[in-house]
């Protein structure tokens, strides 16, 4: 009889207050001793919803970039490396050593990344920055469509970057895994000032394999006053 399916059908229980996911809070993760800190969070972990999921942004930074951070710590220490600037290191990287290579990598890409994604973002950049997208890529407009793209054309893991050239312009460049536009021999060498994480933890939850849709919504959460303040240190260097 039709009735019998409707009684088969299985109650699943809620998770108990003891279940419940607890998510700790950005301040409370500590990185081992070393000479590259960890970087503050300057948002708690639910800002960037929808955008980002809380949970995503908790893995990310307490285990994903954690894990870069001690690494790196660990891969320095007692070495002559161990106190000279970030960006000098990589100018000497040995890019046959891959330890060093992907952990230096991965704490410098995702120190950037925290830092220019946040609550206050969005839209457009102003003065200096806005002007060089003009005079660079055409229009703002232009320059998404392009940065876009190449996140979208960038296969499997790996980032792609605005970077400051040394002549000054303004450049749009992708790298694979934890490499980055500062490394020995980069197709497209110059300072980041603004870069998105393609690796699957950074979006899988929310987004699955609809990567565009990150992509997009990656340009809702840009912090372009960040941006713009590192555009301005990488004309002054
Ligand atoms: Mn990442």
């Amino acid at each position: 009889c039709n009735k019998k399916k409707y009684t088969e059908v299985v109650e699943v229980p809620l998770p108990t207050a003891q279940e419940k996911v607890t998510m700790g809070m950005p301040d409370d993760v500590k990185a081992d001793e070393g000479s590259f800190q960890l970087e503050k969070l300057p948002y708690n972990y639910d800002a960037l919803v929808p955008n980002i999921a809380a949970l995503t942004m908790e893995m990310h930074y307490s285990k994903h970039y954690l894990t870069y951070t001690n690494n790196l710590n660990k891969a320095l220490a007692g070495t002559e490396q161990e106190n000279i600037p970030i960006e000098d290191i990589f100018k000497k990287l040995d890019m046959t050593n891959t330890d060093l290579r992907n952990n230096l990598g991965g704490y410098y890409n995702h120190t950037l990344y925290f830092d220019i994604i946040g609550t206050k973002a969005g839209g457009k950049p102003t003065d200096t920055l806005a002007s060089a997208i003009d005079k660079d890529f055409g229009s703002f407009d232009n320059f998404k469509i392009q940065f876009e793209d190449a996140a979208n054309k960038q296969f499997g893991s790996g980032w792609t970057w605005l970077v400051v050239d040394k002549s000054g312009k303004l450049q749009i460049t992708s790298t694979p895994n934890q490499d980055n536009p500062l490394m020995p021999r980069a197709e497209i060498a110059g300072t980041p000032i603004l870069a998105i994480d393609l690796w699957e933890h950074a979006y899988y939850l929310s987004y699955q394999y609809k990567r565009k849709k990150y992509i997009e919504a990656f340009f809702n959460i840009i912090n372009w006053k960040k941006v713009g303040e590192k555009y301005e240190e990488a004309l002054n260097k």
